[in-house]
């Protein structure tokens, strides 16, 4: 019987994941099912475009994944019995189960309300398709003039402040953030930030703790009323409840607990890739929920799952950043260059050629979900059966 691999999520990383899976193991010997949720891939990057009208092109998995020898389920994953290595689904024909010998774990994140009152019930996301498609909706009702607030001053609130305010130049866009706006950028990123934030007319408020969501405002701490006849909630991301519900080593907030190969700490035959996985990165700090942590990560479990497979060498590539890349609006961006563990040195691009760069890296993340081992050739390698078999064989490789 092959070995039989199931990755949940095929977002940017569990598709990296499955299809450089496919590429490193000999067909006759492994069966890789993807399972998913949509039958398209959705640039979750691109979310805060989708919002403000853009139509994102089309990439539906059965054309990504045809000819792979990826297996696409088309499912809804409602939990995993790691002791059973068992995967429940709902599909179109009811409930099911899924048996696996290695499980990869790449269900991402959500939005994260963080229990402010009312946000759940009145405040727009942009984190997932639904999510913006909802606010593309509600953004097409608002007249000119009206107000949209946008809660959270990190790289998707920047993105979708300026998004909106450039698309909708008719409306009166405001972004509520934390601290001083981009203050974690370099003075050059953050001087640039001010003068586009200026430029596109978007009212900042700076020390803003929001703590209360209404139908037509947001409060802050300090008793501040924002008006917002939308407010758009974008501090962070929080992962879905099901790795929780298992016996996997999970963090506080339910991340999967995994070793510099994602592989799972407290379950050998299980790995966590992308958002949903708890790993150091360099200056021994949590990687971030991103795709420029998520990517590599992705290639790291999959080259350690094929090379613990097959007998190979463990993959030690260690896991840095190079840049943060923030479009603002179209035409415009910051190209902030960061040191290993993702702090900003002085150099950054800005301006045009930011956006330029940052469309390309936006081009290029969609193309390596497609291209996983990024055109290098395909060597499908032999599963060893003692150690496809034999967890306690699988561990001496370790
Ligand atoms: C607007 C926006 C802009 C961003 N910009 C950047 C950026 O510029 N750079 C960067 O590095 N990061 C960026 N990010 C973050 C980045 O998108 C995420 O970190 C990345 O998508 C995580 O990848 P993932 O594979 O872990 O999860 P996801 O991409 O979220 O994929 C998870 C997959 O699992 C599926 N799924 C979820 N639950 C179930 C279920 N129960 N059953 C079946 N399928 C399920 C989903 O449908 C999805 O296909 C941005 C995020 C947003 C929202």
């Amino acid at each position: 019987m092959p070995h039989r691999i199931i990755v949940l999520g095929a977002g940017y990383t569990g598709a990296i994941a499955a299809g450089r899976l496919a590429k490193r193991l000999h067909r006759d010997d492994v069966a890789i099912t993807l399972v998913n949720a949509e039958p398209d891939f959705v640039e979750r990057v691109r979310m805060h475009q989708l919002a403000v009208g853009r139509d994102l092109k089309p990439r539906p998995f059965s054309e990504m994944f045809a000819g792979t020898g990826v297996e696409l389920k088309l499912a809804k994953v409602t939990g995993v019995d790691v002791d059973r290595k068992t995967v429940a689904v709902i599909d179109g024909n009811g409930a099911g189960e899924l048996e696996y010998d290695t499980l990869v774990y790449a269900l991402g994140s959500g939005w994260n309300a963080q229990g402010v009152p009312g946000t759940a019930e009145h405040a727009h996301e942009i984190a997932s398709r639904p999510g913006a498609l909802r606010l593309r909706e509600r953004l097409g009702r608002l007249g000119a003039g009206q107000t949209v607030t946008v809660v959270g001053g990190g790289l998707t609130g920047l993105e979708a402040a300026t998004e909106i305010a450039e698309a909708r130049p008719d409306l009166d866009v405001a972004l509520a953030v934390r601290g001083d706006l981009g203050d974690w950028l370099s003075p050059k990123g953050r001087e640039h930030l001010r003068t586009v934030v200026d430029k596109l007319g978007i009212t900042v408020h700076e020390h803003a703790d929001v703590t209360g969501v209404e139908a037509d405002r947001v409060t802050t701490a300090d008793g501040t009323a924002i008006p917002a006849a939308v407010t758009v909630w974008t501090t962070g991301f929080a992962v879905h409840p099901i790795a929780k519900a298992t016996a996997l080593e999970v963090t506080g907030t339910g991340q999967i607990v995994v070793d510099g190969t994602m592989r799972s700490v407290s379950h050998p035959d299980v790995y966590a890739v992308g958002d949903a996985a708890y790993a150091m990165g360099p200056g021994d700090k949590p990687l971030r929920m991103s795709c420029a942590s998520g990517t590599p990560a992705a290639w790291q479990a999959a080259d350690a799952i094929a090379a613990r497979l097959t007998g190979g060498k463990l993959p030690n590539t260690p896991i840095r950043y190079f840049n943060q890349c923030i479009s603002l609006g179209r035409r415009e961006g910051v190209i902030q260059f960061v040191t290993a563990d993702d702090r900003a040195v002085r150099a950054a691009l800005t301006g045009r050629l930011a956006a330029v760069y940052k469309e390309l890296v936006c081009k290029g993340a969609a193309w390596g979900v497609a291209n996983p081992t990024l055109g290098m050739p395909t060597r499908r390698r032999r599963v060893a059966r003692e150690r496809a078999t034999a967890t306690s064989a699988v561990e001496t490789l370790a």
